[in-house]
């Protein structure tokens, strides 16, 4: 199934609403760590909240510290976003211009600095990349990370922190961009695509040729963009295309006889 960047991206939240939507990741009260700024994540939290993607489904990833990683935790809601988002960076061939991966969920204050806010790292929802080429502060010009995976990324809905004008070059977050910041204009890009509808396979009724459906099965999905269990079956006309949603993109898929099966669907 063709991930659906534009609804992940409609849902994709704003920094300063993170504490609102997400809640505080240091639960009831916070616990310091060992380093100044760090403290430990409230486990109730992180239990609902993170989730460790492998990186057998991101093929390519780069080192942490020059060992390979096995998992990159991050906030549920980035993590298919997480791994589309790679997919688009294979799909052009740009999977070995990343030198290090240098963290996602870390729980800790904007720059280690008990004083500051937490950082998006706290939530999960950002990544640091390339970081000994890209240290905070550098000019934008001086940012040794590969601009064309940059933009991947922007066009995928991450917003880069080396756009900033405090620059954060090893720094990616998958919110809204930050308001009054600069922008490129093919931030979200991926978004302006309606998803392509899947491939039929091939039919599993032998010949006579199939009558055209008259009912969809659909998979509906949850506010933070994962699939609901629960299958739905609607009627269409005869185009055979359900349109819902307020922006009229198809949200529809067709599901085989033998899939609706499994499914318990008449
Ligand atoms: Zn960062």
């Amino acid at each position: 199934m063709t991930y659906d960047f534009a609804n992940a991206i409609k849902a994709r939240p704003a920094q300063s609403e993170l504490m609102r939507v997400l809640g505080d990741p240091r639960g009831p009260r916070e616990v310091r760590g060992d380093r100044r700024g760090a403290f430990i994540a409230d486990p109730a939290w992180a239990r609902s909240h993170l989730v460790r993607v492998s990186t057998d489904q991101l093929p390519g990833w780069p080192r942490y510290g020059g060992r390979p990683v096995s998992a990159v935790t991050l906030h549920r809601i980035a993590a298919d976003h997480l791994v589309a988002t790679w997919a688009e960076v294979c799909r052009r061939g740009l999977h070995t211009r990343l030198r290090s991966y240098d963290g996602a969920f870390v729980p800790r204050h904007m720059l280690w600095n008990p004083a500051n806010a937490l950082s998006v790292h706290a939530w999960g929802l950002a990544l640091d990349l390339d970081a000994a080429w890209n240290a905070y502060g550098i000019p934008h010009d001086r940012m040794q990370i590969d601009r064309d995976v940059v933009r991947v990324f922007e066009e995928c809905g991450w917003t880069w922190g080396g756009r900033w004008s405090e620059s954060d070059g090893m720094h990616f977050q998958f919110t809204d961009p930050l308001p009054g910041t600069d922008v490129p204009t093919w931030q979200d890009a991926v978004a302006q695509v309606a998803p392509s509808p899947p491939t039929p396979s091939a039919p599993v009724a032998p010949a006579p040729a199939p009558a055209p459906p008259t009912k969809l099965y659909v998979q509906l999905r949850n506010p933070d963009g994962t699939l609901r269990p629960d299958w739905v079956s609607v009627p269409v006309d005869s185009t055979g295309r359900l349109m819902v949603g307020a922006d009229r993109q198809p949200r529809a898929y067709y599901v085989t006889a033998a899939l609706a099966a499994t499914k318990g669907l008449e």
